[in-house]
Order: structure tokens, then C-alpha cells, then sequence
């Protein structure tokens, strides 16, 4: 049986005269050490350590802020990376702890210089050459771009990740909404990526650049569609909720009152797994399982909601407890016993693809675009 560790020693919730600006100070008052949170985090589960769930990593969140551990220390090191920002805590806090921001904050500062984990620094780099490859030609597959945005059209953003790794996603898309979308030019990074590893402010920046290539100009401020979850629920955060649409939640407002076009039933039975952001961070649930449910028999997974250890760039961070967690994923997705889990962010895609081909599994995942347009009458 585990051990059940006690909560460390939590101080007042007031901002300390010692505060050395790496939180927002109210942002951390806001916890009042309840618990609540600890059955809905995933490394908690995998370790019953309280240093490993919200309200210890808060606990450390403010003991560094108030001098009384340093950014080396092994702890605050260790548990700044095995986090892996679902924010499945924030749909369970009763004080509305905002986790994901205070999490950013923890990074900003402790992912800095030395302390950058090796793979998130290149990863920060690397992100920026996604589209020149994509503009020298070498991620080929993807939609071709229309030029300028074009008013009254959503404007679909082609994901770094997605580009390169999922190019029929952004075609399946195209063929759902051929009259009503249109892909501009010279897109770049949303910055999400940066934002969670250690680069808020570059993350910010990044999707502000966005936004403003996104815009169709004359007063028009132009609609980002995203087929990334992870990808939404950032650029919600800097551009505003009105700019954003992700695409299950846009096709649910677009084939309202049965619009839309023509689609089949699949005859097979389907699965989704939740992107945490748009769950936890949006709160869209209901579309992306009401358009699967349109072409297929929808099976609900018991763990739906909860990470598959992909988490952006856990994977490629924490590879071993990344595998961890999606074991339990992998574990449902076969006792359901259905043909296809559909995915509505790149990164679960390619995470449960991998994780499915390494069971030699015959269970097929899709992007829910993929999925619907293989239903296109
Ligand atoms: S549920 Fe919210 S207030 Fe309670 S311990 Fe967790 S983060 Fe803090
Ligand atoms: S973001 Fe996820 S892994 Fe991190 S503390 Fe919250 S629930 Fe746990």
C-alpha cells in the first residue's frame, strides 16, 4: 500500500514582506489549502505524494517567492517539470485557484539559464524554424494557403505540430468547410509551446503576432480557428475568447439546427479523448462528443477527461512518466472495444498513436476533422 505523505507546513495567506515578484501575489493567496484538487491530479495518483499534486506544489510555489527555498533546490526542480499542466485541478478548486497561470509564473523563473531542462530549451528554438521549413517547402501536405485573410471567413490556423506531423488534418477541415474558412499566409507560431515552458512573455508575444496576421483588416479582427486544443485555450488567453473559435466548438455553431453537410454513419464504434486545455481551460466537452456521436456509435471512456501524458511537451520532457500515465489510457481505450478514438490536439494524436502501435493495437485514432470528413456523404 502507498504511504500517504502529510501536506507540508502551509504560511498565511497574505503575501509575505520577503516577496521576491515571481507570482502574482493574490494568485497564490487565492489557495486555501482545502485538498480538493488532489483526487483529480493525475501525478498524484501515480505517486500519493503531496509534493507531487496542486495544493504542495502552491505550498512550494510560495515558499520560494518568500526566500525560503532556492530556485536549485531538487524538490522545486523535480516537481516544476512533472507537473504537467492539465489543469485538471482548476475544475475541482472551490476558490478558483488559477493553477495554469501560477504554473507559468513558477517556469518563467525556475526554467531559467542553467536550470532550462535541455529538451524544453531546444524545443523554444526549435518551434521557430517550423515555419521556415514550412515556407522552404520541406512540411508538405498541409492545406495550401489562400493569401490575405478574407473578411466574414474564419481564418484556420495551421499548428506548428500539426503541420509537420498531421498535415490531412487541416485538408479534412478545408473539405467540412469549404465556403467558410480560408488559410492565411505567413502564419507563424502561436507561442502555447513557449508559454508553457518557461516563456511566458515570448508565448504572448507570439500569439499577439497571430492575431494581427489573422486579421482581415476594415474594422474586421478576423476569427483564429484552431484544431489544437492546446493551441485554443492560449490564444484565448492573450486575444480574448471573441477571436477564438476551436473547431468543435465552431462546427457545433456552424451545423446548429441540423445545417451542415450531408454525413454517413460509420458503422463503427468511437471514443474521445479529451485535449486537457480545451477541457479544463475552455470548457468545451459536449461538442467535439455530439459530432462524433453524428457518424458514429460514441463510447465514453471512463478517464475521458483525464491527460494522456502528452501534455505538450511532457512527453519529450519526462518521457517515462509520460508513459505512466497514458498506460491507464491505453488500458481503457482497449477494454471499450472500439474501432476509433478520436483526438482533438496533435499532440494526443500523436501520443496515442504511439502509445497504441507500441500494443500492436488495431484501435484507429483520428482527428475528430478526420473523422467527419471521412463521413462526408
Ligand atoms: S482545491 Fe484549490 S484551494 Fe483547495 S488546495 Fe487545491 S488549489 Fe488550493
Ligand atoms: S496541472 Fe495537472 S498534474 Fe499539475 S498539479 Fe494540476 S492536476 Fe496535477
Amino acid at each position: 500500500m502507498t504511504e500517504q505523505h502529510e501536506a507540508p507546513p502551509t504560511t498565511s495567506p497574505t503575501t509575505s514582506p520577503t516577496s521576491r515578484g515571481i507570482f502574482d501575489p493574490e494568485l497564490l493567496d487565492d489557495c486555501i489549502s482545502c485538498g480538493f484538487c488532489l483526487p483529480a491530479c493525475p501525478t498524484y495518483a501515480l505517486t500519493q505524494d503531496e509534493r507531487s499534486g496542486p495544493r504542495g506544489r502552491i505550498t512550494l510555489m510560495r515558499a520560494l517567492e518568500e526566500g525560503r527555498l532556492e530556485p536549485d533546490d531538487p524538490t522545486l526542480r523535480e516537481q516544476a517539470s512533472f507537473c504537467l499542466g492539465c489543469r485538471a485541478c482548476e475544475t475541482v478548486c472551490p476558490a478558483g485557484v488559477q493553477y495554469g497561470t501560477l504554473l507559468e509564473q513558477w517556469r518563467d523563473h525556475q526554467w531559467r539559464g542553467v536550470h532550462t531542462p535541455p529538451a524544453a530549451g531546444m524545443l523554444r528554438a526549435g518551434v521557430r524554424v517550423t515555419p521556415g521549413l514550412a515556407a522552404a517547402g520541406r512540411v508538405r501536405g498541409a492545406a495550401r494557403t489562400t493569401g490575405r485573410p478574407a473578411a466574414g471567413k474564419a481564418h484556420l490556423m495551421l499548428g506548428c505540430a500539426e503541420r509537420a506531423l498531421f498535415p490531412g488534418v487541416s485538408q479534412a477541415v478545408l473539405r467540412l468547410l469549404p465556403d467558410a474558412v480560408d488559410v492565411p499566409a505567413g502564419q507563424g507560431c502561436c507561442g502555447a509551446l513557449h508559454a508553457h515552458n518557461g516563456a511566458s512573455g515570448q508565448g504572448a508575444a507570439m500569439a499577439r503576432e497571430l492575431g494581427g496576421r489573422m486579421a482581415a483588416g476594415d474594422g474586421d479582427p478576423g476569427v483564429v480557428l484552431t484544431t489544437a486544443g492546446g493551441c485554443a485555450a492560449h490564444l484565448v488567453h492573450v486575444l480574448g475568447r471573441d477571436r477564438v473559435r476551436e473547431l468543435s466548438e465552431y462546427l457545433a455553431e456552424q451545423w446548429a439546427d441540423g445545417a451542415g453537410p450531408p454525413l454517413r454513419n460509420l458503422g463503427v464504434r468511437a471514443a474521445l479523448q479529451d485535449s486537457c486545455h480545451l477541457r479544463n481551460g475552455m470548457g468545451v466537452t459536449a461538442a467535439p462528443r455530439a459530432l462524433v456521436a453524428r457518424v458514429a456509435e460514441y463510447v465514453e471512456l471512463p478517464s475521458a477527461g483525464t491527460c494522456c501524458g502528452a501534455a505538450g511537451t511532457y512527453a519529450l520532457l519526462r518521457p517515462e512518466d509520460s508513459r505512466r500515465v497514458l498506460d491507464a489510457t491505453l488500458d481503457e481505450i482497449e477494454a471499450a472495444g472500439v474501432d476509433v478514438l478520436v483526438v482533438v490536439n496533435p499532440g494526443c494524436q500523436r501520443q496515442l498513436v504511439d502509445g497504441l502501435r507500441r500494443r500492436r493495437s488495431t484501435v484507429e485514432v483520428l482527428h475528430l476533422a478526420e473523422l467527419l470528413a471521412r463521413a462526408l456523404a
